[in-house]
């Protein structure tokens, strides 16, 4: 063969389906349930500061993300040598598993989760071990254990899961830790951790700092509201964080990303109270589901999972006919981002509508 061909594992990599914009519709307001991403507008200073660093876009940006490091180190209370920020969460899966897989190694994780995980792995040669989800839609943590073999370099643990919704308690965590070898690093991926309301949730922190294989991964994507701008972060054992690091793409986290995460972390408190809102939503969605009879799983996140199998293309065009656009999985189900009121209205008006189960043939 005379062309130029990439490595054979590159025409494994499953394509991202990102969540499609809605469809616009005269004389109708559409919204966009399909990406999980925040209703709100920036915060009140956020674009103030954002647009006073973009005069600078002439100049590289600080490569060291000093000023974000330092701003993470207060606030999470722990050394910077144990940070490394990235562009998004997605680019710290593709830099655990570019450092600490070989090609043929296994990456374990639950499946239906986040699809990013599969591509991330099998782009840089390593193999997925997907271990499925209880009938409940929750981790199987102890099937994931019991998938651990030699070639296991890393095991996702997605808290709350994407796109399913529930949590694993800090108990389950803690179990699932007692039973994997200390040189199988154990990434909890906290995308959502903000939305969290259960009993026994994880301790993040706590965790990462009695566990030396334990990384936790966090973004400023979900409940900061700065998704179009690619801010994620580790928080790791110092010797975890540099390997990161050392792999990360220079000068990835750009000029007015670092700006606007850094002002975001300054107005927490305000931030927090949208997350509140957002929370009463979700609970307002889920009992408004589960009156109208719809058994969905438990929803920790910005999210609701409905399993509906072959009718999920059906579902989804009936979200569009009413101007939502939903997340659908094809023959698994559809994920609904929690988002503005007359978004989730329509949910529950399309709830309502839609038949709960398949007719019977
Ligand atoms: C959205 C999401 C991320 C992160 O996304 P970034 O925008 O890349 O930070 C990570 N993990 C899960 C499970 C997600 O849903």
């Amino acid at each position: 063969m005379s062309s130029p061909q990439p490595r054979a594992n590159i025409a494994d990599i499953p394509p991202y389906v990102p969540g499609k914009p809605p469809t616009v519709r005269p004389g109708m307001t559409s919204y966009k349930l399909s990406s999980n991403e925040n209703p709100y507008p920036p915060l009140p200073g956020v674009i103030e500061a954002v647009q006073a660093a973009v005069g600078q876009m002439n100049r590289y940006p600080d490569m060291g993300s000093t000023a974000l490091y330092d701003a993470l180190a207060r606030e999470l209370d722990v050394p910077v040598g144990d940070l490394s920020v990235a562009t998004g969460s997605v680019g710290l899966i593709y830099q655990l598993v570019q450092a600490f897989c070989d090609p043929g190694d296994e990456v374990v994780f639950a499946w239906r989760s986040f699809e990013a995980y599969p591509i991330a792995v099998t782009a840089a040669g390593a193999r997925t071990v997907q271990v499925p989800l209880l009938p409940d839609a929750r981790h199987d943590l102890d099937a994931m254990a019991a998938a651990i073999t030699d070639r296991t370099r890393i095991v996702l643990v997605c808290t709350p899961n994407n796109p399913t919704g529930p949590a694993v308690t800090r108990a389950e965590l803690d179990a699932f830790l007692a039973q994997v070898p200390p040189h199988v690093l154990v990434v909890v991926d906290e995308a959502y951790l903000e939305f969290v309301r259960m009993a026994d949730p994880v301790d993040g922190l706590a965790t990462y700092r009695t566990h030396e294989n334990v990384v936790l991964t966090r973004t400023f994507s979900k409940a900061y509201g700065l998704a179009g701008f690619r801010v994620g972060y580790a928080v790791a054992p110092a010797p975890v964080a540099a390997a990161l690091r050392a792999v990360s793409l220079p000068f990835g986290v750009s000029t007015v990303a670092q700006t606007a995460a850094i002002a975001s972390l300054e107005r927490r408190a305000e931030l927090l109270e949208r997350v509140d809102a957002l929370v009463a939503e979700r609970t307002r969605v889920v009992d408004g589901l589960r009156e109208r009879g719809w058994d969905v799983p438990e929803a920790q996140g910005n999210f609701v999972w409905f399993e509906l199998g072959e009718r999920t293309a059906d579902f989804a065009l009936a979200a569009d006919e009413l101007g939502i656009v939903v997340r659908p999985f094809a023959g698994e189900g559809a994920r609904v981002t929690v988002g503005e009121p007359e978004a989730n209205n329509r949910l529950l008006q399309l709830a309502a509508s839609f038949p709960r189960r398949a007719a019977p043939l």
